[in-house]
């Protein structure tokens, strides 16, 4: 091991940073959060320092560096442009054994700051020893994202009760299966679901029940976005690694897919078999089953689980059955498609209402407002409405909607194969057959469909 890794408690010690820039602030801040008393030493400030200095948060020592800036100071940072003086304030340092860090300069310096992850009480400091800090950069935004926020809360928790927790589970083995309840049971759940005090009653509970506390199945409803890997939450990739089942839609695209944790059971629940009615309610089951397993179960949907999806009545279903479940959502097709067509679903010239709408089946057809639907100025997103893209057009302008509208139709939005196909109202069934159009494809009418003339960006043009 090169450098000795240590975490330093520094609640009112003194420290000095030498310089009065940018990343002399930057410093401070750090220091600062850490409860330090900082001083920083430098000839000017900029206006954040000056004004910490103001209110009494730092010490400004102002002029040129002195060694008696070094005077009773644990800690010192030398954070200015001028390498000699960096060097001098480091050698000062070194003869009064006060361990000094030059920024950018590990040749020079005594210890060396991490990049962090913070989930306080958590930390994640990762460190390349001055090797490659950009590497220990990329290594931060990984754990960044991977590691969930609620761990922060659930550290404190476990510290507040940490020794009844050694108390009610002498044995470490029992003590150990506790730690992994607390981590991926309820009180986690409920941390993420912003519920601390619920979350803490459940610990209470666990700590005061005779036996072990179990983990019990549960359900998370993932939205999975339109197909592009990139439009996932970080909340769904968090999901995609705890899961042991997944059971996804058939439009959920294999990069989304291959992100999930690699030995998580996969189930393609999407395959057209029989009645929809029958392939609901074996869906139904099937989360069911699995939950009640024991087994942390993704139910995952392209776009978002909640916009044509049928996640409300999984949800529902779920909850009659006492299973517990999060919903994560996701960028729905009309949201995704319109941006990556370059349109402005809303627009102040063009259109200030969006309706979702859905062409599958004669039923939602019927049950249009037609006439509402035919003004102008207003923007309808039409999912599921290739077979129906006659029949849709011609209800619109037989209850008045101009025929010179623009539309685009947007196929396999957000994937490398993304087609956009424009132009107006009238024209488009003829138009849809020309170029043979294909589900996925996304319905867009309205004036602001216009703009993906010019403004169209990603994948094939024209
Ligand atoms: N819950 C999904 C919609 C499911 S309905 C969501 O929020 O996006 C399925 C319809 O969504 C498809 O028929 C199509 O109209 C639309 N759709 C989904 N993904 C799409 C994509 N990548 N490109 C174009 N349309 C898409």
């Amino acid at each position: 091991m090169g450098l000795y890794p240590l975490f330093a408690d520094l609640t009112g010690l003194p420290v000095l940073v030498v310089g009065g820039g940018h990343v002399a602030e930057r410093k401070t801040a750090m220091l600062l959060s850490a409860g330090a008393r900082v001083r920083v030493g430098a000839p000017a400030l900029t206006p954040a320092l000056l004004q910490q200095a103001e209110e009494g948060r730092i010490d400004h020592l102002a002029g040129s560096f002195q060694p008696a800036w070094l005077d009773d100071v644990w800690l010192v940072i030398a954070a200015t442009d001028d390498h000699e003086l960096n060097a001098e304030v480091a050698a000062n340092a070194e003869q009064r054994r006060i361990l000094a860090n030059v920024v950018d300069a590990p040749a020079l310096s005594r210890f060396q700051v991490p990049a962090l992850v913070d989930r306080t009480p958590l930390t994640v400091a990762i460190s390349t020893g001055g090797a490659a800090p950009v590497i220990a950069r990329r290594v931060r935004e990984t754990l960044e994202t991977d590691l969930d926020h609620a761990l922060g809360p659930l550290t404190a928790l476990a510290q507040k009760y940490r020794t009844r927790i050694t108390q009610r589970w002498p044995d470490m083995a029992e003590r150990r299966a506790f730690y992994d309840w607390l981590h991926d049971g309820p009180v986690m759940a409920l941390l993420r679901h912003a519920k601390p005090d619920e979350a803490e009653h459940v610990l209470l509970d666990a700590l005061n029940a005779p036996a072990s506390p179990s983990t019990k199945g549960s359900v998370l409803l993932v939205g999975a976005g339109p197909g592009d890997p990139g439009l996932l939450t970080l909340h769904a990739l968090r999901a995609l690694n705890r899961a042991d089942v997944i059971l996804h839609d058939s439009l959920v695209s294999e990069a989304v897919l291959t992100l999930a944790r690699r030995d998580a059971e996969r189930i393609d629940v999407g395959k057209r078999c029989g009645g929809r009615h029958t392939q609901q309610e074996q869906i139904h089951q099937l989360l069911l089953e699995q939950a009640q397993a024991g087994r942390v179960v993704v139910r995952l949907k392209g776009g978002d689980p909640f916009v044509f999806g049928r996640g409300g009545e999984e949800m529902a279903f779920l909850r009659q059955h006492g299973i517990p479940y999060e919903i994560v959502p996701g960028v729905t097709a009309a949201v995704a498609c319109a941006a990556y067509a370059g349109i402005p679903l809303t627009h102040r010239d063009h259109a200030r209402t969006v309706h979702l709408l859905t062409g599958h089946g004669k039923e939602s057809m019927d049950a249009m407002d037609w006439p509402a639907l035919a003004q102008d100025h207003q923007t309808m997103a039409v999912y599921m409405g290739v077979a129906r893209l006659e029949e849709f057009t011609q209800r619109l302008l037989e209850h008045g909607r101009r025929p010179d509208t623009p539309f685009a139709i947007i196929e396999n939005g957000t994937l490398p194969q993304q087609r956009v196909i424009s132009g107006l109202l009238h024209e488009l069934p003829a138009r849809a057959k020309e170029h043979a159009i294909h589900p996925p494809a996304l319905l867009v009418i309205g004036e602001v469909a216009a703009l993906t003339h010019d403004h169209a960006w990603f994948g094939r043009l024209g």
